[in-house]
């Protein structure tokens, strides 16, 4: 059993990357599992010098410990190279033109939850018009998925929180990138490759992330991997719904750790918010390892919102 902290290194963690990384520490330790960490640093555009190394010692402040790594997605460029080549042999993938401007006003939104379905638009160039086409910008590639009415195209898995989930891929995302089009490996292929070949046997995340799983669990099985046990956990909310996010410096844990707030009361409060400690509780998250299951996740499936009297018991 082996789980993973995967954060970005976009900023600071919030309360809710801490509240991800608590649940898949303790998931992991209640099995005797280990964890492996990965700094999720494929995007250039989005590195902050010093973010990672930050990252990491809140982490080891905070008590969530790893035992494999880091690995930086950086440095992988080769592996990920391979997956996508294995997987252009095999026919799967093609060349897409399309702008975000061009997806935007011809894709139809996905009702649950207003991401975008790719219609197919660059599915049958010819090999002259993908030549015209690559003079003049460089294309991304895409992964084509079975038809509305072909199973293999249904992706069905059991998450530890959420229950039964499916998705027919065709319907709910249509045909999705592997590459962009500035040669940067696509977020869903990195994740599949990095979680198999790291031995990673259980992901934990916030929810948000659930709509991926089907895609990552149908690109993990055609390179011959068996994907992964998924875990999602609730978001971390302000007071207005909104999802508490790396901009909200106030909340993040620099902020928090400079206004001397222990660790200990960041790990008791958001254990306390799924049932695992008694409001006020001050713990290292191995005080939680023998109560952690994931009824207890599962029973708080809600959003945690973290309004006045959460901040109160916080900073008090
Ligand atoms: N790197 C992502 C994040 O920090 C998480 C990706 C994943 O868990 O699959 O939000």
């Amino acid at each position: 059993m082996r789980g993973r902290f995967a954060p970005t290194p976009s900023g600071r963690m919030h309360l809710g990357n801490v509240f991800a990384a608590l649940i898949a520490w303790l998931s992991a330790r209640a099995e005797g599992g280990s964890i492996v960490l990965r700094i999720e640093d494929l995007d250039p555009r989005a590195q902050h010098h010093g973010v990672a190394d930050a990252l990491m010692r809140d982490l080891e402040w905070l008590g969530l410990t790893w035992d494999g790594g880091p690995h930086w997605q950086s440095e992988r460029a080769e592996i990920y190279q391979e997956a996508i080549s294995r997987l252009d042999k095999a026919g799967l993938l093609y060349p897409c033109f399309c702008t975000r401007a061009d997806l935007r006003a011809a894709s139809a939104p996905h009702a649950s939850d207003g991401a975008l379905v790719y219609p197919g638009t660059c599915r049958g160039l010819s090999a002259e018009e993908v030549a015209r086409r690559s003079a003049a910008r460089p294309p991304s590639l895409r992964l084509r998925v079975p038809a509305e009415d072909d199973p293999a195209g249904t992706v069905e898995f059991r998450d530890l929180a959420y229950g039964p989930h499916r998705e027919v891929l065709a319907r709910d995302c249509g045909d999705f990138l592997v590459r962009r089009s500035d040669g940067v490996v696509a977020y869903q292929l990195a994740v599949v490759v990095d979680d198999a070949l790291m031995g990673v046997t259980q992901v934990v995340r916030g929810h948000d992330l659930l709509p991926s799983c089907a895609r990552q669990t149908y690109l993990a099985r055609l390179l011959g991997w068996e994907p992964p046990e998924y875990g999602h956990v609730p978001l971390l909310v302000a007071p207005d719904g909104r999802r508490l996010a790396k901009r909200d410096r106030d909340l993040d844990i620099g902020a928090l750790r400079e206004r001397g707030v222990p660790a200990e009361k960041i790990i008791g409060s958001l254990a306390c918010a799924v049932g695992l400690a008694d409001p006020g509780c001050e713990a290292r998250p191995d005080e939680f390892v023998g109560s952690f299951s994931w009824d207890k996740i599962g029973a708080h499936r809600e959003d945690i919102v973290v309004d006045e009297v959460f901040l109160d018991r916080l900073v008090r």
